[in-house]
């Protein structure tokens, strides 16, 4: 493989490299060349994310960056595992193969970015472990501990998935959609072709505006408040662009006849109740245009069974229990830190979890 196109900031430590291996060589299987990031959809996923690595992690939080380096070169030709974001990369990439085969001359495509604050040194073995996971991953960002925000920026970055939760925190501040990833033990087996993605409707989907008056006044007065505004839509939350890119790549489908055998399918799972307070969230998605294949209001009902049914690829909450409840049964859950739930102290007790969950 070829790396050039280096690109060096105005600070000379940090630069994205695009691998041109599609374009100056002739390989065995003719690749697809990436799209422009103007027209794709873009995912940037932090290194930690896309590939487990607790070990490395661990020796630079107790050894330091020498001790880092010096293992990650000593360990080059070594792979590195799948993480927590691997097969949802992959299933992007199963919807890309299918969205070529039907239009071929569109980049409407999702282009993955690796954005890594990981040292140049490490570049060679994520590059090997992506060439074996056979990866389509072209564009490296090694921003070298600086601020990834002016690359997800000039990405046109859709979604951003890192393990950093100051990094998240930063990207929604700026109004990219990004969430937070955890490693597992207890992972599901999710599909190959179809590209599976859960979202939770208050503070994702929707702003967190519903939210407060829940958590600031209760559940009687959250009612209320639904019943009273069930035709004026809520603003939007983190994820809403995500889910219209999902949709605008849906209806490509339907076009050529794919409705039912979509390879994209989107839920919403929330704890509102279809009765009291649903309408108002599914009024809102269609003042948006836009909706979710099924939506499931679980009325405080534990999101983790029903995740477990639907098996996605990814499922965005704002709210740590939620995530740890859909984790506990294998889904890979990520965290968005937006919205009055991050403001208030975390529940650490099964009794206090209890009490925490939304019965709204
Ligand atoms: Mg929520």
């Amino acid at each position: 493989m070829n790396l050039n196109h280096q690109v060096t900031t105005s600070k000379g430590d940090s630069y994205c490299l695009e691998a041109m291996r599609t374009r100056e060589h002739s390989t065995p299987t003719k690749k697809p060349t990436s799209p422009k990031p103007e027209n794709a959809i873009t995912i940037a996923v932090s290194s930690r994310v896309l590939f487990n690595m607790d070990v490395e992690q661990q020796i630079f939080e107790q050894k330091g960056m020498e001790e880092y380096l010096k293992y990650q070169v000593d360990h080059e030709t070594e792979l590195f595992k799948p993480g927590p974001a691997f097969s949802f990369i992959k299933a992007l990439e199963a919807v890309n193969a299918q969205l070529r085969d039907l239009y071929p001359e569109s980049e409407e495509l999702f282009d993955v970015v690796l954005m890594t604050n990981n040292h140049a040194h490490v570049g060679v073995r994520l590059i090997n472990s992506i060439n074996h996971y056979k990866l389509f991953i072209e564009r490296f960002c090694m921003t070298g501990g600086n601020s990834p925000i002016g690359y997800l920026k000039a990405y046109h970055t859709n979604l951003y998935l890192s393990a950093d939760s100051m990094k998240v925190r930063e990207a929604i501040e700026e109004g990219i959609a990004a969430a937070t990833m955890f490693t597992s033990e207890k992972v599901t087996q999710v599909s190959e072709t179809q590209l599976r993605v859960a979202f939770d409707g208050d503070a994702v989907l929707f702003s967190d505006e519903s939210e407060r008056i829940y958590k600031t006044q209760g559940l009687d007065k959250f009612f209320e408040h639904e019943k009273a505004h069930e035709n004026k839509p809520l603003d939007h939350g983190p994820l809403k662009g995500f889910l219209e890119v999902l949709g605008k790549l849906q209806r490509k489908f339907y076009a050529k006849g794919h409705r039912m055998d979509c390879p994209i399918r989107t839920y919403l799972v929330t704890a509102r109740s279809a009765a009291s307070s649903g309408s108002r969230a599914l009024k809102t998605l269609r003042a948006w245009g836009l909706e979710t294949d099924e939506a499931l209001f679980l009325a405080g009902a534990p999101k983790g069974p029903m995740l477990a049914k639907i098996k996605p690829h990814i499922f965005f909450d704002d709210q740590m229990f939620h995530i740890e409840g859909a984790a506990e049964l294998g889904t890979v859950a990520a965290h968005v830190p937006y919205g009055i739930a991050q403001k208030l102290p975390p529940k650490k007790t099964k009794d206090a979890k209890e009490t925490d969950s939304p019965s709204k």
